[in-house]
């Protein structure tokens, strides 16, 4: 009986509404595997790993579409949007390979670097980064917001997330076994990677505008990603308040000894009210402040008590079985409609001009 060779390595791509990029992504990202396949040797097999995020539009056809014609694309289609982190953490918990790459399929992150992520690995890295060299397809304020968030979260965060590292990196089996293992659910991988260690490699690449399609980033989601990136790795926002408070109570005391001072050499010439106003608005505007972040912790505790799943997985699809010797008379499984009419809809199925997800 014939085993087939182990999976070396794994490509995890998330995507979300993209049925324009795949075309694209797969035009570049198959050669730069076939170069990475050279290095591992002439038995290494590779796959990529889609992970649907709750796509709505004609995404999970094309990927089906792509699949009937290829035997190393594996589909995890999840039941709704959960979000990148959550569709890495599906991707991540599925791929087989003894090496893991996760990228974009906007083509941000150039595959061409695959198979220099692939050498470091075979010398032994077990974590290697891909670095962005430059930002310059990013817009002024995306880069201005993001180099504070990282400013504010290395200075307060035990472990720092290297400046211009995105989510493209390569991860060992090893890396992605602990991952997988980590009990926590508010995953903020940029944060928990450098968590886990291992002494991380780096390849630099400049990075692209996005190849098709639009950012799913808004700023509002961007907000949400930076605050659960914050109280997911640090408590300093929590712990602070009390030095804050400390500082207010004294200040407080010593004004209060200089009132008693003041008037009994020089008696009381008004009721007292702007001092007491002042103090009252800034000790309840402090109060609030303080209950809002520890809502922020307490919010987060809950949904770790509640230990819901990160994902949910609708479907895991895998390619068509390798035919054998014996099933001689084994004939292709009839392909799909769509690949006939995917010259004349420019890429596209005929179904992606549907609203029905598929
Ligand atoms: N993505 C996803 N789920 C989401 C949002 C994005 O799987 O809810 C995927 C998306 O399809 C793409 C990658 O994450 O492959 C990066 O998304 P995007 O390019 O929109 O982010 P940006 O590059 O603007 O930070
Ligand atoms: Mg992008």
């Amino acid at each position: 009986m014939h085993h087939p060779a182990p999976v070396l390595l794994s490509l995890v791509v998330p995507v979300f509404n993209e049925q324009a990029s795949i075309q694209p992504f797969l035009d570049r990202t198959l050669p730069a595997l076939q170069a990475a396949a050279a290095l591992l040797g002439p038995d290494a097999r590779s796959e990529i790993l889609f992970v649907d995020d709750g796509s709505t539009d004609a995404t999970m056809t094309v990927l089906l579409g792509w699949q009937a014609q290829r035997r190393d694309i594996r589909i995890v289609s999840l039941s709704r949007n959960f979000g990148k982190d959550a569709a890495l953490a599906a991707g991540l918990r599925n791929a087989l390979g003894r090496a893991i790459i996760l990228i974009d399929i906007d083509l941000q992150d150039p595959p061409e670097i695959i198979p220099d992520m692939v050498e470091k690995w075979l010398a032994g890295a077990m974590v290697v980064n891909g670095v962005r060299a430059d930002r310059d397809s990013d817009t002024m304020l995306k880069r201005f917001t993001a180099s504070l968030f990282y400013r504010i979260y290395n200075q307060m965060a035990e472990r720092h997330i290297p400046l211009d590292v995105g989510d493209f990196r390569l991860l060992d089996r090893k890396v992605v076994d602990i991952f997988n293992a980590l009990p926590e659910r508010s995953r903020f991988t940029k944060g928990l990677l450098p968590w886990i260690g291992f002494h991380p490699e780096e390849v630099r690449f400049s990075r692209e505008k996005r190849a098709a399609g639009e950012t799913k980033w808004r700023y509002w989601r961007l907000w949400n990603f930076a605050l659960d990136g914050l109280t997911s790795s640090t408590t300093a926002p929590l712990r602070i308040w009390a030095y804050i408070g400390f500082a207010v109570a004294a200040f407080a005391i010593l004004y209060g000894l200089f009132l008693v001072g003041l008037t009994l050499v020089s008696g009381t010439k008004a009721p007292g009210y702007p001092s007491l106003m002042t103090a009252m608005l800034l000790l309840n505007g402090l109060i609030l402040m303080s209950l809002g972040i520890l809502g922020e912790y307490i919010g987060r505790i809950a949904v770790e008590v509640r230990g819901r799943p990160l994902f949910v997985v609708r479907d895991i699809i895998e390619p068509a079985p390798k035919p054998t010797e014996q099933t001689e008379q084994w004939t292709a499984p009839p392909m799909p409609e769509w690949p006939q009419t995917r010259a004349a809809t420019g890429g596209l199925p005929a179904a992606a001009k549907s609203s029905r997800p598929f």
